[in-house]
């Protein structure tokens, strides 16, 4: 019996030209974490593809499923790895179409790369066929669009030959476009937003506010649960966590009841791009989608955005719910998101939300309670957990310690020198 392997198929990257060995060697960091669950035996690059193995030799397909998660893998197929005998990679051949599921044509296409091997493509699709045909009598060879293709890949000494392959997320490594902090609260949207771009190969390091002490810290643990749901595919670094109730409180207080909503957000805002600096990362994503709901007209964003010189991304603003919805089924974040709790957002909610704010009277607001101490206060009470699944995320010097548990971003000084 064959050993089985996996054969890892990335087509974007391909096209990056010079900074193709970048990206290659990015995704094969991310394949080692991401696989480390399992009986990993190598990784390795092998002929414009990746090579992964198992340490019993087989690949389970728990684990060409996990792979097939991770961003920059367009496919990826489960292949029987053979030595350079005809009758033992036509065997192989055999097993593959007869695992390939319903089809009525096939054809063979055989590769050759770097080898001296005696015989040809042309002669190894004519030998592989006659023993497909042999195999399968009532199927018929067809050379264009056929059901199913039995792929030879001669490489060295080896042979690889497969036949079905499973669809992978695509993008790009992580830890290919640098990092962004995005906002996440535990509905659908951002969670889906932030899967979006750490799929197109950003670090992301999430920030969550939380109406902690004025609720209870279970929106905290629904981020906590769709973080690691996410942690998977390699994308989330670490996960802040701003307890922002208190200060709600005081800007619920001191502003009209219309303009409380937008008045948080540019808190909020403000905060996740003082941390997205000392973090280094040079943008932040939402998870607005426009006109969603009172708070996502332009004037709302405009009146928002304004707090900030970073870029926002907004990866969703032109995406429907339902469409939302569906790609949280498939990241594994739609049951959490489906979960009601109380956060920041449903804190000292006005009944009446401006829908199209004037800048002017959101500025009057603004300048009624002293933001900047509430914004450096708030970045002063951070907390923070860090998560081990993203190999290209680097904490900042200045909260480098690591965190197993959410725990404050600042630790006393009496307890950082050990004297408590
Ligand atoms: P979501 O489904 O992501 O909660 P939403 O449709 O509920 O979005 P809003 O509540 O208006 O829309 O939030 C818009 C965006 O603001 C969110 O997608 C998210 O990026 C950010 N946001 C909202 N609430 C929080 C929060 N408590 N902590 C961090 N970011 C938040
Ligand atoms: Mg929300």
């Amino acid at each position: 019996m064959p050993n089985r392997v996996c054969l890892v198929h990335y087509h974007e990257i391909g096209l990056k030209g010079k900074n193709r060995s970048t990206f290659e060697n990015q995704l094969v960091t991310n394949l080692h974490r991401a696989l480390r669950p399992f009986d990993l035996g190598e990784i390795k690059r092998v002929s414009g593809h990746i090579l992964v193995t198992a340490a019993s030799g087989r690949v389970s397909e728990e684990m060409a499923g996990a792979i097939s998660q991770v961003p920059g893998v367009a496919r990826v197929s489960l292949a029987y790895l053979c030595g350079l005998d005809v009758q033992e990679y036509s065997a192989a051949a055999v097993k593959a179409l007869s695992e390939f599921g319903e089809f009525s044509s096939f054809k063979v296409h055989a590769r050759r790369s770097a080898t001296a091997y005696e015989l040809h493509t042309l002669e190894i699709n004519q030998l592989v066929g006659e023993v497909l045909c042999a195999a399968f009598p009532d199927k018929k060879v067809e050379m264009h669009n056929p059901d199913a293709t039995v792929y030879v890949l001669v490489v060295q000494g080896s042979v690889y030959v497969y036949a079905a392959s499973q669809v992978g997320v695509g993008g790009l490594p992580v830890g290919t476009a640098g990092k962004v902090v995005t906002l996440l609260s535990s509905g659908f949207d951002s969670p889906v937003a932030t899967w979006m771009v750490g799929r197109r190969g950003a670090t992301c390091v999430p920030v969550h506010f939380s109406g902690r002490p004025m609720t209870s810290d279970m929106s905290e643990w629904l981020c906590r649960d769709i973080c690691d749901a996410l942690a998977p595919s390699g994308t989330i670094g670490r996960l802040y966590v701003v307890p922002f109730g208190e200060r709600q409180r005081e800007i619920s207080l001191a502003v009209p009841q219309s303009l409380r909503i937008i008045t948080y957000r540019r808190v909020m805002l403000a905060v996740s791009e003082r941390i997205a600096r000392i973090e280094g990362a040079k943008a932040l994503v939402t998870g607005e989608s426009l006109g969603q709901v009172a708070s996502q007209t332009l004037d709302n964003i405009a009146a928002v955005n304004e707090m900030v010189s970073m870029p926002v991304l907004r990866p969703l603003i032109g995406s429907d719910k339902q469409e939302i919805m569906r790609r949280a089924e498939q990241i594994g974040t739609y049951d959490l998101s489906s979960q009601a709790v109380e956060d920041c957002c449903t804190l000292f909610m006005p009944r009446r939300p401006e829908t199209h704010a004037r800048l002017e009277a959101v500025h009057a607001a603004w300048d009624s309670f002293d933001h900047d101490a509430m914004i450096d206060d708030l970045v002063e009470h951070v907390e923070y957990l860090d998560f081990d699944q993203c190999p290209s995320y680097r904490a900042p010097k200045r909260w480098r310690r690591h965190h197993r548990e959410l725990g404050p971003a600042v630790v006393p000084a009496e307890t950082e020198n050990g004297t408590e």
